[in-house]
Parts: C-alpha cells; structure tokens; sequence
C-alpha cells in the first residue's frame, strides 16, 4: 500500500469536485483529502478510485460516493471524541473518514466477507474502530448510547432501535424510502421529541435486517 504523489494529486481533484457540487465544510473536505481511497481498490481498478462514483466491492454491495460520504459526514457534524455508531462498515472508507474527524467509531456489518477484510485493513491504515458482524439495523444497544448514528444504507423507515440508543442531543443521519431512491434524513433526539429534517435524493445499496428490507 503506497500513498504517492500522483494520489494525492487525484484527492486534490477530487476534492475540488465536490467542492463544485456544494460540500464547504473544510474539515470534511480535508479528511477526503487525507483518506486514501485507493487503498479500498484492487490495485487493478485504481484508476476509478478518484471518480466521484459509488463502486462495486464484491459481496453485491459498494463503496459510497465520496460526494455522499462528504454529505452524510457533513450532516454528521463529527467533533472530535465523539462516539458514532456506523450501521454499514462496507468498504471501511467512511469509517476512516469519521475517525479523521476525531470520532471513536463502533461500525457494524451485515456480511461476513466485508467485516472481515476491512477489519484486516484498517488497522494496517492507522484506524482501529471497534468492528462488530450483524444486523446493524437493530444498532448495537449493549455498546449504547451514541452521540451520532450514520446508516450507510437505504432503510424502509426509521428504526425507532436506533433512535432509542442516540443519547440526549443526538443525531442520527439515515436514507429512507424505497428500493429505487431514498431521502436523506437528519433525525435530532431533544426531550422525548425527535425532530426531523429532510435533503437530497441518493441511491444506495438496501439495508437489510430485522428494521430493513
Ligand atoms: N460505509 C460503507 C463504505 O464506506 O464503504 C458503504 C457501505 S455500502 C453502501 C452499505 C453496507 O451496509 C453494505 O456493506 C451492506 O452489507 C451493509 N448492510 C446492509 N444492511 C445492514 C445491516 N442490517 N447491518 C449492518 N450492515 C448492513
């Protein structure tokens, strides 16, 4: 694994795109132009790894978007301590863009093949979340509360689990709607009331599990 100049010099594109396309908070910009992201590639495809595209990583699903993972770690509003639970390890990108951040991470995954191998990877990058195998969906109420929860995959609807285990304050940033489209949604926990807001339109690979599809 070789971070070199020619890398940092795509970053530096890359981040310069989604700069156009409206993210502006500097810290987020700065950890996607600290993460190499071609380290999650074979080094056969490397070349897509600087494209603001969503990529295939085996198992069915993909890597995010980095204009996505910019957009979800914005709404975030990731400080520095903070525990954040993750619901979809994937690749284990935006795990390291969350830790950049300064975040302690507890990231969970579905499949068994993804957990493992970011599991392997991430430590040899200088991250060392806590990773957990299962149904993130149900989030992971023995390791809760949560100051901020980030679901990386399209849910049917809220999971009132993961609402329950933000702690007062808490924000909890998650895409729902159907198969085809979801709505980001950023859910903020004061009181006993949850007040909600509603973004853009993504396309991601479906959560699954007992409060997914
Ligand atoms: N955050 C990831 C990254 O940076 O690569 C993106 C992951 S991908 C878009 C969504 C991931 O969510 C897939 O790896 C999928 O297996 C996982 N997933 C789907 N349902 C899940 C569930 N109930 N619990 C945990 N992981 C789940």
């Amino acid at each position: 694994m070789q971070d070199q100049y020619i890398h940092k010099g795509m970053r530096k594109q890359l981040v310069k795109e989604i700069t156009k396309k409206g993210i502006q908070d500097k810290r987020v910009l700065a950890a996607i132009g600290h993460i190499p992201r071609h380290y999650f590639f074979d080094s056969a495809l490397i070349s897509h790894a600087y494209q603001d595209k969503a990529f295939p990583i085996g198992e069915g699903q993909t890597i995010s978007q980095p204009y996505t993972v910019a957009f979800q770690t914005t709404l975030l509003d990731v400080q520095p301590g903070d525990k954040i639970l993750e619901v979809g390890t994937g690749s284990g990108y935006q795990c390291c863009v969350l830790m950049a951040l300064g975040a302690k991470v507890y990231t969970i995954e579905y499949n068994k093949k993804l957990y493992l191998r970011a599991k392997k990877l991430l430590p040899k990058m200088g991250f060392r979340p806590q990773f957990f195998l299962g149904d993130g969906s149900k989030g992971i109420p023995g390791f809760a509360p949560f100051d901020k929860i980030i679901v990386t995959a399209g849910a049917p609807s809220v999971p009132q689990s993961l609402l329950q285990q933000l702690n007062e304050n808490g924000r909890l940033i998650i895409p729902v709607g159907n198969a085809q489209q979801q709505k980001m949604l950023r859910l903020i926990k004061i009181g006993n009331q949850v007040q909600e807001e509603v973004f853009s339109t993504f396309k991601f690979v479906p959560l699954v599990g007992e409060n997914g599809w």
